[in-house]
């Protein structure tokens, strides 16, 4: 069924009745050529682009809980491609190119907004790292502009241009950033997956790997053993505790990152704007909350859900860029399990399993990456090479050391 602005007419003098469920609920068949665990973000559309772009029709992705569960409908909704290096630039800007079109690509109204993001500087060497960033973008063909401080006060007038600690002197501007509605995300690429013939497997957990003389044979379930050729991992927070049951240790560790939303208010930040002194970050919704995050817990943790000094820290930095926040009341807050690697890069490759690949490691920043990790990843798994833009995205460059640190604070995954 397509979706069209005359359907939604239509239904509408039919009382709603010629609607079909978004996807189908599928129960697992005995054996399928690939099988994807993890129904995020990144396992839906890595499930679309195989069967979209590598005409591959007998995939499976099991879900232990529901579609969009997880951090794809927990994350403050940011996409940017504003990186340094030129493992990272290259892919990000990839990913923000196939947002520009994933509503057609879709047929969904994801709500992708290209409102801007700013990332505000306070000091003369975080200007000069800005702007060699902002260049470094623009080599790599993503947009980039610098802004000083009479700029951003024509855009943001209620920032605390001349706070004592960190007074703002400007801000590096990409145009093209913005928000996407998360959840919705995951919905339409379920959907187009579906369409397509994917089944997308709810309440299935994974439980164990049957491995064979070196080679995937399949995957013990809480609905039974599903026989694979091909089985892809794309379970984020829980990477580290999924390989362990194929027996591989890997180089992240899981933290709980929080988020923030206040009531609806009145139109009001009409950008994405990052605090460059701390760790804050804010956009308004589309029905009025604020919403924001900062820092991760500070502790190694599986569960779903932070603590209060580190909604002190948040608020704290809030109130430093934008002391007006403090009138807004909190309305929810919530967590995630992030996949922090060591070098705050991601992961797509193949492991030392036949058959069995990896995907994870995305740390803080893994929703904006959604649809190239999901187009890199379907390329790996169909022609067993890696996509041009992940190329350095392999396993092994924490043994040959060819890491990939965005941030150059070292194996220190809390400080990605
Ligand atoms: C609070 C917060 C804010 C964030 N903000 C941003 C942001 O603004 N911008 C940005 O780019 N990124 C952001 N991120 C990061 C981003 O959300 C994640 O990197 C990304 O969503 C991870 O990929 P995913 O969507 O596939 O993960 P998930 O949605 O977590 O998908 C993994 C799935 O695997 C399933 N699973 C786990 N174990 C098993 C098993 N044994 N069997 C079957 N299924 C299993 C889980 O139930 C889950 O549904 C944020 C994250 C959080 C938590």
């Amino acid at each position: 069924m397509r979706y069209s602005g005359l359907k939604v007419l239509l239904e509408g003098l039919k009382g709603q009745t010629g609607w079909k469920p978004v996807w189908r609920q599928s129960e697992p068949k005995k054996h399928y050529d690939f099988i994807i665990i993890g129904g995020g973000g990144h396992g839906l559309a890595t499930a679309y682009y195989l069967s979209e772009i590598y005409g591959q029709s007998n995939i499976a992705v099991l879900e232990k809980g529901w579609i969009g569960g997880g951090n794809v409908g927990r994350n403050t909704t940011i996409i940017r491609s504003n990186y340094l290096l030129d493992g990272n630039e290259p892919f990000y800007e990839f990913s923000l190119k196939l947002w520009e079109n994933l509503e057609q690509d879709l047929n969904y109204n994801a709500m992708v907004s290209q409102r801007g993001i700013y990332n505000i500087y306070h000091s003369d060497a975080q200007r000069d790292a800005f702007r060699r960033r902002g260049n470094a973008m623009r080599f790599n063909g993503a947009d980039a502009e610098l802004l000083d401080a009479s700029q951003l006060r024509e855009c943001f007038p209620y920032l605390d241009y001349e706070n004592a600690r960190f007074p703002i002197q400007g801000a590096l501007h990409q145009p093209r950033g913005g928000t996407v509605r998360h959840d919705a995300v995951a919905w339409g690429y379920a959907r187009a997956a579906d369409a397509n013939g994917v089944d997308i497997i709810q309440n299935c957990e994974v439980t164990g790997f049957k491995i064979g003389n070196g080679k995937i044979l399949g995957l013990e379930t809480s609905k039974g053993f599903i026989g694979a050729g091909k089985v892809a991992s794309c379970v984020a927070g829980s990477s580290s505790r999924v390989m362990a049951m194929a027996g591989l240790r890997l180089p992240i560790e899981s933290h709980v990152l929080q988020a923030f939303v206040t009531e609806g208010l009145k139109p009001l930040i009409d950008s994405v704007i990052t605090f460059g002194a701390g760790h804050f970050y804010v956009s308004q919704s589309d029905k009025g909350g604020l919403v924001f995050g900062g820092d991760l817990d500070g502790y190694n943790s599986y569960a779903q859900r932070g603590n209060l000094p580190v909604i002190e820290d948040v608020a704290e930095g809030g109130m430093a860029l934008m002391p007006m926040i403090g009138r807004a009341r909190l309305l929810r807050s919530w967590g995630g399990i992030m996949d922090m690697s060591m070098d705050g890069s991601p992961i797509i490759d193949r492991t030392p399993v036949e058959g069995l690949y990896f995907n994870g490691g995305w740390c803080y920043g893994g929703f904006k990456a959604t649809p190239a990790s999901g187009y890199a990843y379907a390329h790996l798994l169909a022609t067993d090479t890696p996509h041009e833009t992940a190329n350095a995205y392999r396993l092994d460059r924490f043994r040959t050391g060819a890491l990939i640190d965005e941030k150059g604070v070292g194996a220190q995954p809390n400080l990605h």
